[in-house]
């Protein structure tokens, strides 16, 4: 079958990574799977016959009716449909579950957006990543990679690049490497107020990237707020800390 492009198809087919990944996410018999386009279902034979419970979501009705022909014994666990439009609740009720994928890299935002969405529901998650966004998830401050997405991320999660995959891996070849991340959820719930706020935070900040953080405070803080930030102000956005950034946004929520 022909890899589409406009589903972002990129197929693994190599067994030792296959495995290693499998090994990787380390699933066990209680989980509850979620994967995001299993394709031809080559990390899902690793990972559907070892949990007790598995769906897989994919958007290509061709390879739909492939891997239904692939594993008689679940058709019923491959949904038909967007990742981006699942309501979570439609496939595992009340339960926690796993989310996995080697996904499609033109929609990673937007899925991290999802599980940000769905975020007291998900365990942890596992993804191939294109390696410069990989390595924007898990940048640290003073790093070229670090950025609004490292902070919210950071926020969020702990980010763990799990293992570099080179593009050979992949048919088609893309043009980028990839790296194999992990995402292990730093708390119980999002409190949305901080989020928000330090969304608008590092939307101000990294805006104005290379401008101290004196600039582009202004623009969100009272003269007053910014007179009691324990902050040098000289800093640029790339050199404060997820601590520091969160210092600023409590001054802005109360400023609010
Ligand atoms: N898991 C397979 C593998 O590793 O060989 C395929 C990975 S391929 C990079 C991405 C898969 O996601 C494709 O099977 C594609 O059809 C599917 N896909 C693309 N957009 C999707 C979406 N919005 N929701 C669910 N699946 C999607």
């Amino acid at each position: 079958m022909q890899a589409k492009k406009r589903f972002g198809q990129n197929f693994l087919t190599d067994k030792k990574l296959l495995e290693d990944l499998a090994n990787l996410i380390n699933v066990v018999a209680k989980d509850k799977l979620l994967e995001i386009g299993p394709g031809k279902g080559d990390l899902t034979k690793n990972l559907i016959n070892v949990c007790n419970s598995y769906f897989g979501i994919e958007l290509d009705k061709d390879l739909l009716v492939f891997l239904r022909n692939k594993f008689p014994k679940y058709k019923n666990a491959f949904i038909y449909g967007d990742i981006l439009k699942l309501n979570p609740s439609e496939i595992y009720a009340s339960n926690q579950f796993r989310v996995v994928g080697n996904i499609p890299y033109n929609i990673s935002s937007p899925i991290l957006d999802w599980c940000e969405k769905h975020y007291e529901k998900i365990l942890d998650m596992h993804f191939m990543l294109q390696k410069e966004f990989a390595l924007r998830c898990a940048g640290n401050e003073k790093t070229s990679s670090y950025g609004r997405l490292s902070v919210i991320c950071k926020y969020l999660y702990k980010v763990t690049i799990t293992k570099e995959v080179s593009k050979e891996y992949f048919s088609p070849i893309p043009k980028v490497d990839s790296l194999f991340v992990r995402f292990s959820p730093k708390k119980k719930e999002v409190n949305q107020i901080e989020l928000q706020n330090l969304k608008k935070v590092t939307g101000a900040l990294f805006n104005k990237k290379r401008k101290k953080i004196s600039n582009s405070l202004q623009d969100i803080l009272k003269k007053e707020s910014i007179n009691n930030l324990d902050l040098n102000l000289n800093l640029r956005p790339d050199e404060l800390s997820l601590n520091e950034y969160l210092q600023i946004s409590k001054l802005v929520m109360n400023d609010g």
